[in-house]
Protein backbone atom coordinates (compact mmCIF):
# COMPACT_ATOMS: atom_id res chain seq x y z
CA UNK A 1 0.00 0.00 0.00
CA UNK A 2 1.56 3.55 -0.80
CA UNK A 3 1.72 6.12 1.55
CA UNK A 4 -0.25 9.18 1.07
CA UNK A 5 2.31 11.96 2.53
CA UNK A 6 2.32 15.95 2.70
CA UNK A 7 5.07 18.42 2.68
CA UNK A 8 6.13 20.97 5.49
CA UNK A 9 7.22 24.00 3.79
CA UNK A 10 9.21 26.82 4.71
CA UNK A 11 7.26 29.84 5.01
CA UNK A 12 9.94 32.46 3.85
CA UNK A 13 11.25 30.87 0.84
CA UNK A 14 8.60 28.25 -0.05
CA UNK A 15 11.28 25.37 0.21
CA UNK A 16 10.18 21.58 1.07
CA UNK A 17 11.67 21.51 4.54
CA UNK A 18 10.27 17.89 4.81
CA UNK A 19 7.83 14.87 3.82
CA UNK A 20 5.45 13.18 6.34
CA UNK A 21 2.76 10.67 6.50
CA UNK A 22 -0.54 11.52 6.16
CA UNK A 23 -1.83 9.60 8.96
CA UNK A 24 -5.53 8.62 8.86
CA UNK A 25 -7.96 7.51 11.76
CA UNK A 26 -6.35 3.80 11.32
CA UNK A 27 -3.04 5.34 12.39
CA UNK A 28 -4.11 7.19 15.19
CA UNK A 29 -6.18 4.00 16.08
CA UNK A 30 -3.07 1.90 16.24
CA UNK A 31 -0.85 4.27 17.66
CA UNK A 32 -3.28 4.92 20.70
CA UNK A 33 -3.69 1.04 20.68
CA UNK A 34 0.66 1.00 21.24
CA UNK A 35 0.26 4.02 23.88
CA UNK A 36 -2.74 1.84 25.81
CA UNK A 37 -0.22 -0.84 26.61
CA UNK A 38 2.90 0.93 27.00
CA UNK A 39 1.27 3.61 29.80
CA UNK A 40 0.65 0.34 31.57
CA UNK A 41 4.25 -0.23 31.69
CA UNK A 42 5.26 3.75 32.21
CA UNK A 43 2.72 4.33 34.93
CA UNK A 44 4.24 1.17 37.14
CA UNK A 45 7.62 2.89 36.95
CA UNK A 46 6.74 4.94 39.94
CA UNK A 47 7.77 8.43 40.54
CA UNK A 48 11.74 7.79 40.62
CA UNK A 49 12.17 5.78 38.10
CA UNK A 50 10.22 8.32 35.58
CA UNK A 51 12.12 11.25 36.65
CA UNK A 52 15.90 9.94 35.86
CA UNK A 53 14.08 8.92 32.40
CA UNK A 54 12.68 12.70 31.93
CA UNK A 55 16.02 13.91 32.68
CA UNK A 56 17.69 11.85 30.26
CA UNK A 57 15.35 12.90 27.85
CA UNK A 58 15.86 16.68 28.89
CA UNK A 59 20.00 15.73 28.26
CA UNK A 60 19.16 14.71 24.51
CA UNK A 61 17.24 17.53 23.94
CA UNK A 62 19.64 19.59 25.07
CA UNK A 63 21.99 17.79 23.38
CA UNK A 64 20.40 18.05 20.16
CA UNK A 65 19.04 21.58 20.77
CA UNK A 66 20.72 23.16 17.84
CA UNK A 67 19.61 20.56 15.30
CA UNK A 68 16.21 21.34 17.00
CA UNK A 69 16.63 24.90 16.42
CA UNK A 70 16.96 24.61 12.61
CA UNK A 71 14.51 22.71 11.88
CA UNK A 72 11.85 24.95 13.79
CA UNK A 73 13.20 27.88 11.88
CA UNK A 74 12.98 26.36 8.87
CA UNK A 75 8.99 24.81 9.45
CA UNK A 76 8.04 28.32 11.03
CA UNK A 77 10.52 30.44 9.54
CA UNK A 78 11.58 32.38 12.80
CA UNK A 79 14.85 33.20 13.41
CA UNK A 80 17.23 30.72 14.97
CA UNK A 81 17.98 32.29 18.10
CA UNK A 82 14.10 32.79 18.93
CA UNK A 83 13.93 29.17 18.19
CA UNK A 84 16.64 28.09 20.52
CA UNK A 85 14.83 30.48 23.01
CA UNK A 86 11.69 28.44 22.50
CA UNK A 87 13.68 24.98 23.25
CA UNK A 88 15.68 26.18 26.09
CA UNK A 89 12.31 27.22 27.76
CA UNK A 90 11.07 23.71 26.99
CA UNK A 91 13.65 22.31 28.50
CA UNK A 92 13.40 23.95 31.71
CA UNK A 93 9.79 22.66 31.59
CA UNK A 94 10.98 18.98 31.36
CA UNK A 95 13.10 19.52 34.03
CA UNK A 96 10.41 20.64 36.42
CA UNK A 97 8.19 18.61 36.05
CA UNK A 98 10.46 15.69 36.37
CA UNK A 99 12.02 17.13 39.38
CA UNK A 100 8.33 18.11 40.99
CA UNK A 101 5.90 15.16 40.03
CA UNK A 102 6.59 13.07 42.63
CA UNK A 103 6.06 16.28 45.34
CA UNK A 104 2.92 17.10 43.65
CA UNK A 105 1.01 14.00 42.72
CA UNK A 106 2.69 11.20 45.63
CA UNK A 107 0.28 10.26 48.46
CA UNK A 108 0.48 11.57 51.52
CA UNK A 109 -1.78 11.31 54.58
CA UNK A 110 -4.86 13.93 55.04
CA UNK A 111 -6.29 14.96 57.93
CA UNK A 112 -10.27 13.94 57.61
CA UNK A 113 -11.61 16.13 60.32
CA UNK A 114 -14.54 13.87 61.15
CA UNK A 115 -15.94 14.12 64.39
CA UNK A 116 -16.97 10.88 66.71
CA UNK A 117 -15.08 8.88 63.72
CA UNK A 118 -11.71 7.48 64.32
CA UNK A 119 -11.27 7.40 60.21
CA UNK A 120 -7.72 7.54 58.33
CA UNK A 121 -7.18 9.17 54.76
CA UNK A 122 -4.40 9.41 51.95
CA UNK A 123 -4.83 11.62 48.87
CA UNK A 124 -2.68 10.51 45.63
CA UNK A 125 -3.02 11.89 42.38
CA UNK A 126 -2.77 8.50 39.50
CA UNK A 127 -1.93 8.56 35.67
CA UNK A 128 -4.75 9.10 33.22
CA UNK A 129 -3.46 6.48 31.05
CA UNK A 130 -3.40 7.71 27.10
CA UNK A 131 -3.16 11.50 27.06
CA UNK A 132 -3.39 13.40 23.56
CA UNK A 133 -2.01 16.30 22.84
CA UNK A 134 -2.89 18.40 19.56
CA UNK A 135 -0.21 21.38 19.10
CA UNK A 136 -0.27 24.51 17.46
CA UNK A 137 2.92 25.92 14.92
CA UNK A 138 3.73 29.10 16.29
CA UNK A 139 5.75 27.62 19.09
CA UNK A 140 6.07 24.12 17.98
CA UNK A 141 8.36 22.60 20.62
CA UNK A 142 7.49 25.20 23.69
CA UNK A 143 4.07 24.73 23.79
CA UNK A 144 3.03 21.46 23.30
CA UNK A 145 5.82 20.63 25.78
CA UNK A 146 4.09 22.32 28.49
CA UNK A 147 1.70 19.80 28.06
CA UNK A 148 3.76 16.80 26.99
CA UNK A 149 6.37 16.80 29.91
CA UNK A 150 3.42 17.09 32.22
CA UNK A 151 1.39 14.21 30.84
CA UNK A 152 4.35 12.09 30.90
CA UNK A 153 5.76 13.01 34.33
CA UNK A 154 2.08 12.10 35.71
CA UNK A 155 2.74 8.94 34.62
CA UNK A 156 0.84 9.19 31.47
CA UNK A 157 1.74 7.82 27.28
CA UNK A 158 1.22 10.39 25.16
CA UNK A 159 0.24 10.49 21.26
CA UNK A 160 0.82 13.87 20.09
CA UNK A 161 -0.63 15.28 17.09
CA UNK A 162 1.94 18.46 15.55
CA UNK A 163 0.41 20.89 13.26
CA UNK A 164 0.67 20.00 9.74
CA UNK A 165 3.00 23.14 9.68
CA UNK A 166 5.14 21.95 12.17
CA UNK A 167 5.56 18.16 11.58
CA UNK A 168 8.95 17.36 11.27
CA UNK A 169 9.41 18.77 14.80
CA UNK A 170 6.86 16.95 16.17
CA UNK A 171 8.29 14.14 14.94
CA UNK A 172 11.72 14.58 16.11
CA UNK A 173 10.87 15.46 19.75
CA UNK A 174 8.80 12.08 20.33
CA UNK A 175 12.05 10.49 18.00
CA UNK A 176 14.87 11.74 21.03
CA UNK A 177 12.45 10.73 23.72
CA UNK A 178 12.75 7.09 22.26
CA UNK A 179 16.43 7.42 22.70
CA UNK A 180 15.82 8.04 26.76
CA UNK A 181 13.33 5.70 26.80
CA UNK A 182 13.31 2.79 23.98
CA UNK A 183 11.57 0.19 25.56
CA UNK A 184 7.93 1.26 24.82
CA UNK A 185 6.71 3.55 22.93
CA UNK A 186 5.43 6.06 25.98
CA UNK A 187 5.82 8.97 23.54
CA UNK A 188 4.95 8.93 19.99
CA UNK A 189 3.98 11.45 17.11
CA UNK A 190 1.31 11.12 14.41
CA UNK A 191 1.58 13.16 11.36
CA UNK A 192 -1.81 14.30 9.14
CA UNK A 193 -4.45 16.94 8.50
CA UNK A 194 -7.83 17.25 7.92
CA UNK A 195 -8.43 14.01 10.31
CA UNK A 196 -5.68 13.03 12.71
CA UNK A 197 -6.38 15.21 15.21
CA UNK A 198 -10.27 14.35 14.75
CA UNK A 199 -9.11 10.57 15.34
CA UNK A 200 -7.42 11.40 18.36
CA UNK A 201 -9.88 13.30 20.18
CA UNK A 202 -12.73 10.35 18.91
CA UNK A 203 -10.88 7.16 20.37
CA UNK A 204 -12.42 6.16 23.64
CA UNK A 205 -9.19 4.99 25.20
CA UNK A 206 -7.32 8.73 24.91
CA UNK A 207 -8.43 9.35 28.52
CA UNK A 208 -7.46 13.38 28.29
CA UNK A 209 -6.97 15.87 25.37
CA UNK A 210 -4.29 18.85 25.63
CA UNK A 211 -5.23 21.11 22.61
CA UNK A 212 -3.61 23.79 22.19
CA UNK A 213 -5.03 25.92 19.15
CA UNK A 214 -8.10 28.71 18.02
CA UNK A 215 -10.89 28.90 19.94
CA UNK A 216 -13.08 27.65 17.21
CA UNK A 217 -11.33 24.11 16.53
CA UNK A 218 -11.67 23.95 20.12
CA UNK A 219 -15.22 23.69 20.27
CA UNK A 220 -14.74 21.11 17.14
CA UNK A 221 -12.51 18.95 19.67
CA UNK A 222 -14.46 19.42 22.45
CA UNK A 223 -17.46 17.95 20.34
CA UNK A 224 -15.50 15.21 18.84
CA UNK A 225 -14.70 14.33 23.01
CA UNK A 226 -18.11 14.23 24.16
CA UNK A 227 -19.15 11.54 22.52
CA UNK A 228 -16.80 9.86 25.58
CA UNK A 229 -17.13 12.33 27.91
CA UNK A 230 -12.77 12.60 27.11
CA UNK A 231 -11.95 15.64 29.24
CA UNK A 232 -9.81 18.77 27.97
CA UNK A 233 -7.98 21.24 28.91
CA UNK A 234 -7.96 24.21 25.81
CA UNK A 235 -5.27 26.39 25.11
CA UNK A 236 -6.70 28.76 22.63
CA UNK A 237 -6.12 32.75 21.29
CA UNK A 238 -6.01 35.65 23.12
CA UNK A 239 -6.07 39.50 22.47
CA UNK A 240 -3.99 40.87 25.67
CA UNK A 241 -4.29 43.99 26.94
CA UNK A 242 -1.15 46.25 27.78
CA UNK A 243 -2.05 48.77 30.43
CA UNK A 244 0.59 51.61 30.28
CA UNK A 245 -0.30 53.97 34.38
CA UNK A 246 0.27 57.39 34.72
CA UNK A 247 3.46 56.67 37.06
CA UNK A 248 5.38 53.95 34.58
CA UNK A 249 8.87 53.61 33.28
CA UNK A 250 7.59 54.83 29.49
CA UNK A 251 10.85 53.97 28.11
CA UNK A 252 10.73 50.20 29.09
CA UNK A 253 6.95 49.93 28.94
CA UNK A 254 7.23 51.10 24.83
CA UNK A 255 10.43 48.06 24.48
CA UNK A 256 8.43 45.54 26.46
CA UNK A 257 5.22 46.93 24.38
CA UNK A 258 6.72 46.33 21.26
CA UNK A 259 9.04 42.83 22.19
CA UNK A 260 5.04 41.42 22.98
CA UNK A 261 3.52 42.77 20.28
CA UNK A 262 6.68 42.02 17.45
CA UNK A 263 7.97 39.07 18.60
CA UNK A 264 7.53 36.26 16.63
CA UNK A 265 5.41 38.17 13.87
CA UNK A 266 3.17 38.70 16.23
CA UNK A 267 2.12 35.03 16.35
CA UNK A 268 2.12 35.09 20.16
CA UNK A 269 -1.35 33.65 22.06
CA UNK A 270 -0.29 36.09 24.53
CA UNK A 271 1.50 38.38 23.07
CA UNK A 272 0.22 42.38 22.97
CA UNK A 273 -2.42 43.38 20.62
CA UNK A 274 -4.12 46.08 22.57
CA UNK A 275 -2.56 48.71 24.44
CA UNK A 276 -4.28 51.36 26.65
CA UNK A 277 -2.18 54.45 28.17
CA UNK A 278 -3.42 56.64 30.63
CA UNK A 279 -3.92 60.22 29.29
CA UNK A 280 -1.67 61.85 31.66
CA UNK A 281 1.32 59.90 30.00
CA UNK A 282 0.04 59.05 26.46
CA UNK A 283 1.81 61.50 24.72
CA UNK A 284 5.06 60.20 25.84
CA UNK A 285 4.59 56.97 25.83
CA UNK A 286 3.46 57.15 22.11
CA UNK A 287 6.69 59.24 21.40
CA UNK A 288 9.01 56.20 22.93
CA UNK A 289 6.98 54.01 20.74
CA UNK A 290 7.34 55.82 17.65
CA UNK A 291 11.18 56.25 18.06
CA UNK A 292 11.77 52.61 18.57
CA UNK A 293 9.25 50.67 16.09
CA UNK A 294 11.03 52.50 13.40
CA UNK A 295 14.26 49.82 14.43
CA UNK A 296 12.11 46.99 14.25
CA UNK A 297 12.66 45.02 11.26
CA UNK A 298 10.47 42.65 9.51
CA UNK A 299 12.62 39.37 8.07
CA UNK A 300 15.46 40.51 10.91
CA UNK A 301 13.91 40.86 14.46
CA UNK A 302 11.34 38.23 13.24
CA UNK A 303 10.27 35.96 10.88
CA UNK A 304 7.13 35.66 8.27
CA UNK A 305 3.76 34.81 8.84
CA UNK A 306 4.12 30.75 9.03
CA UNK A 307 0.07 30.29 8.31
CA UNK A 308 -0.44 31.65 4.40
CA UNK A 309 -4.33 32.07 5.69
CA UNK A 310 -3.35 34.27 8.69
CA UNK A 311 -2.32 37.09 6.46
CA UNK A 312 -5.87 37.73 5.11
CA UNK A 313 -7.00 37.84 8.65
CA UNK A 314 -3.99 40.14 9.26
CA UNK A 315 -4.30 42.69 6.39
CA UNK A 316 -8.75 42.23 7.27
CA UNK A 317 -7.54 44.10 10.74
CA UNK A 318 -4.96 46.66 9.28
CA UNK A 319 -7.62 47.63 6.59
CA UNK A 320 -10.44 48.05 9.03
CA UNK A 321 -7.80 49.78 12.03
CA UNK A 322 -6.52 51.76 9.28
CA UNK A 323 -9.91 53.30 7.98
CA UNK A 324 -11.69 53.93 11.13
CA UNK A 325 -8.35 55.03 13.30
CA UNK A 326 -4.86 56.99 12.69
CA UNK A 327 -2.10 55.41 11.48
CA UNK A 328 1.11 55.74 13.67
CA UNK A 329 3.42 53.10 11.79
CA UNK A 330 2.68 50.94 9.17
CA UNK A 331 -0.62 50.78 7.46
CA UNK A 332 -2.10 48.67 4.70
CA UNK A 333 1.19 48.75 3.31
CA UNK A 334 3.00 46.84 5.31
CA UNK A 335 1.96 43.25 4.09
CA UNK A 336 4.34 42.13 1.91
CA UNK A 337 3.56 38.34 2.29
CA UNK A 338 5.04 36.61 3.83
CA UNK A 339 6.20 39.78 5.66
CA UNK A 340 4.18 42.19 8.01
CA UNK A 341 5.97 45.21 9.14
CA UNK A 342 5.09 46.39 11.94
CA UNK A 343 1.78 48.30 12.55
CA UNK A 344 0.68 50.79 15.10
CA UNK A 345 -2.99 52.59 14.77
CA UNK A 346 -4.11 54.76 17.47
CA UNK A 347 -8.15 55.23 17.97
CA UNK A 348 -9.25 52.48 16.64
CA UNK A 349 -13.16 52.21 17.59
CA UNK A 350 -13.17 49.32 20.26
CA UNK A 351 -16.13 47.70 17.92
CA UNK A 352 -13.50 47.07 15.27
CA UNK A 353 -12.51 43.25 14.41
CA UNK A 354 -8.74 44.61 14.79
CA UNK A 355 -9.57 45.39 18.86
CA UNK A 356 -12.18 42.70 18.94
CA UNK A 357 -10.70 39.47 17.33
CA UNK A 358 -7.02 37.71 17.77
CA UNK A 359 -5.12 39.23 15.26
CA UNK A 360 -1.81 36.94 15.30
CA UNK A 361 -0.18 39.31 13.40
CA UNK A 362 2.91 42.30 14.43
CA UNK A 363 0.19 44.41 15.24
CA UNK A 364 -0.97 46.87 18.29
CA UNK A 365 -4.44 49.48 18.39
CA UNK A 366 -3.50 51.80 20.99
CA UNK A 367 -6.21 53.78 23.14
CA UNK A 368 -5.94 56.93 25.30
CA UNK A 369 -7.69 56.35 28.68
CA UNK A 370 -8.99 58.82 31.41
CA UNK A 371 -7.23 56.73 33.67
CA UNK A 372 -6.31 53.38 35.02
CA UNK A 373 -9.51 51.92 36.01
CA UNK A 374 -10.92 52.69 32.37
CA UNK A 375 -8.15 51.30 31.01
CA UNK A 376 -8.82 48.00 32.83
CA UNK A 377 -12.59 48.18 32.29
CA UNK A 378 -11.59 48.52 28.43
CA UNK A 379 -9.03 45.28 28.33
CA UNK A 380 -11.48 43.04 30.50
CA UNK A 381 -14.29 43.89 27.91
CA UNK A 382 -12.31 41.34 25.38
CA UNK A 383 -14.32 38.02 25.02
CA UNK A 384 -10.59 36.52 25.24
CA UNK A 385 -8.94 36.47 28.83
CA UNK A 386 -5.68 34.91 28.16
CA UNK A 387 -2.47 36.94 29.48
CA UNK A 388 -1.89 41.08 30.13
CA UNK A 389 0.01 43.55 31.23
CA UNK A 390 0.61 46.40 33.59
CA UNK A 391 3.16 48.80 33.85
CA UNK A 392 3.30 51.02 36.93
CA UNK A 393 6.14 52.10 39.62
CA UNK A 394 3.50 51.88 42.13
CA UNK A 395 3.60 48.01 43.51
CA UNK A 396 0.32 48.24 45.27
CA UNK A 397 -1.64 49.52 42.12
CA UNK A 398 -0.04 47.35 39.74
CA UNK A 399 -0.89 44.40 41.96
CA UNK A 400 -4.47 45.61 42.47
CA UNK A 401 -4.85 46.42 38.51
CA UNK A 402 -3.24 42.68 37.94
CA UNK A 403 -6.06 41.45 39.95
CA UNK A 404 -8.67 42.89 38.71
CA UNK A 405 -7.83 41.75 35.20
CA UNK A 406 -9.94 39.06 33.75
CA UNK A 407 -7.01 37.21 32.40
CA UNK A 408 -5.57 33.61 33.85
CA UNK A 409 -2.30 35.31 34.15
CA UNK A 410 -0.98 39.06 33.74
CA UNK A 411 2.36 40.35 33.90
CA UNK A 412 3.59 43.85 35.70
CA UNK A 413 6.39 45.66 34.32
CA UNK A 414 7.22 42.78 31.72
CA UNK A 415 5.58 40.80 29.02
CA UNK A 416 4.90 37.05 28.89
CA UNK A 417 6.98 36.35 31.33
CA UNK A 418 4.56 33.76 33.19
CA UNK A 419 4.78 31.86 30.63
CA UNK A 420 8.62 30.50 30.66
CA UNK A 421 8.35 30.12 34.68
CA UNK A 422 7.56 26.16 35.14
CA UNK A 423 5.88 26.49 38.64
CA UNK A 424 3.21 28.60 37.51
CA UNK A 425 -0.02 27.57 36.00
CA UNK A 426 -0.88 28.73 32.48
CA UNK A 427 -4.56 29.29 30.65
CA UNK A 428 -7.02 31.20 30.42
CA UNK A 429 -10.74 32.09 30.65
CA UNK A 430 -13.28 32.72 28.47
CA UNK A 431 -12.74 32.66 24.36
CA UNK A 432 -9.42 31.68 25.84
CA UNK A 433 -10.31 28.43 27.23
CA UNK A 434 -9.97 26.54 30.18
CA UNK A 435 -8.22 24.18 32.25
CA UNK A 436 -4.22 24.77 32.81
CA UNK A 437 -0.84 23.70 31.97
CA UNK A 438 2.59 24.15 33.50
CA UNK A 439 3.56 23.89 37.26
CA UNK A 440 1.46 21.57 39.99
CA UNK A 441 -1.88 22.53 37.85
CA UNK A 442 -0.40 21.33 35.28
CA UNK A 443 0.99 17.85 36.72
CA UNK A 444 -2.94 17.60 38.14
CA UNK A 445 -4.40 18.32 34.92
CA UNK A 446 -3.23 14.89 33.71
CA UNK A 447 -3.81 12.97 36.84
CA UNK A 448 -6.79 12.03 38.63
CA UNK A 449 -6.86 12.13 42.11
CA UNK A 450 -7.23 9.01 44.30
CA UNK A 451 -8.88 9.27 47.60
CA UNK A 452 -8.50 6.27 49.86
CA UNK A 453 -10.03 6.51 53.79
CA UNK A 454 -9.71 3.82 56.62
CA UNK A 455 -11.65 3.58 59.50
CA UNK A 456 -9.21 2.70 61.98
P1 LIG B 1 -5.93 25.38 14.93
O1 LIG B 1 -5.94 25.57 13.45
O2 LIG B 1 -7.09 25.84 15.69
O3 LIG B 1 -5.70 23.85 15.28
C1 LIG B 1 -5.12 23.00 14.37
C2 LIG B 1 -4.97 21.64 14.98
O4 LIG B 1 -6.21 21.17 15.45
C3 LIG B 1 -4.47 20.66 13.95
O5 LIG B 1 -3.48 19.82 14.53
C4 LIG B 1 -5.71 19.87 13.59
O6 LIG B 1 -5.41 18.54 13.22
C5 LIG B 1 -6.48 19.88 14.90
N1 LIG B 1 -7.92 19.72 14.69
C6 LIG B 1 -8.71 20.38 13.82
N2 LIG B 1 -9.99 19.95 13.94
C7 LIG B 1 -10.00 19.02 14.90
C8 LIG B 1 -11.01 18.24 15.51
N3 LIG B 1 -12.29 18.31 15.11
N4 LIG B 1 -10.66 17.39 16.51
C9 LIG B 1 -9.39 17.31 16.91
N5 LIG B 1 -8.37 18.03 16.37
C10 LIG B 1 -8.68 18.89 15.38
O7 LIG B 1 -4.71 26.11 15.63
P2 LIG B 1 -3.34 26.66 15.06
O8 LIG B 1 -3.64 27.58 13.90
O9 LIG B 1 -2.37 25.57 14.87
O10 LIG B 1 -2.85 27.55 16.28
C11 LIG B 1 -3.05 28.94 16.38
C12 LIG B 1 -3.91 29.27 17.57
O11 LIG B 1 -3.36 28.67 18.72
C13 LIG B 1 -4.02 30.74 17.87
O12 LIG B 1 -5.36 31.08 18.12
C14 LIG B 1 -3.20 30.90 19.14
O13 LIG B 1 -3.59 31.97 19.94
C15 LIG B 1 -3.42 29.58 19.79
N6 LIG B 1 -2.36 29.30 20.77
C16 LIG B 1 -2.71 29.22 22.07
C17 LIG B 1 -1.73 28.97 23.02
C18 LIG B 1 -2.10 28.86 24.47
O14 LIG B 1 -1.33 28.28 25.20
N7 LIG B 1 -3.23 29.38 24.91
C19 LIG B 1 -0.41 28.77 22.63
C20 LIG B 1 -0.10 28.85 21.29
C21 LIG B 1 -1.09 29.11 20.37
P3 LIG B 1 -6.09 17.91 11.91
O15 LIG B 1 -5.71 18.77 10.75
O16 LIG B 1 -5.54 16.54 11.81
O17 LIG B 1 -7.56 17.93 12.14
Amino acid sequence: MTTVTFDSLNPATGAVVGSHPKQGPEAVREAVGRADEAAAWWAGLGHAERRRRLLDYKAVVTRDLRELARLVHEETGKPVGDATLEIVLAITHIDWAARNAHKVLGRRRVATGMIGLNLAATLEYLPLGVVGVIGPWNYPVFTPMGSIAYALAAGNAVVFKPSEFTPGVGVRLAELFAQAVPEHPVFQAVTGLGETGAALAADPRVRKIAFTGSTATAKRVMAACAENLTPIVAECGGKDAFIVDADADLGAAADACLWGAMSNAGQTCVGVERVYVVDAVYDGFMRELSERVTKVRAGEDYGPITMPAQVDVIKRHIDAAAKAGRVVTGGPDAVRPPFVDPVIVEDVPEDSAAVREETFGPTITVRRTRDAQEALELANASSYGLGGTVFSRNARRATELARLMRTGMTAINSVISFAGVPSLPFGGVGDSGFGRIHGADGLREFSRPKAISRQR
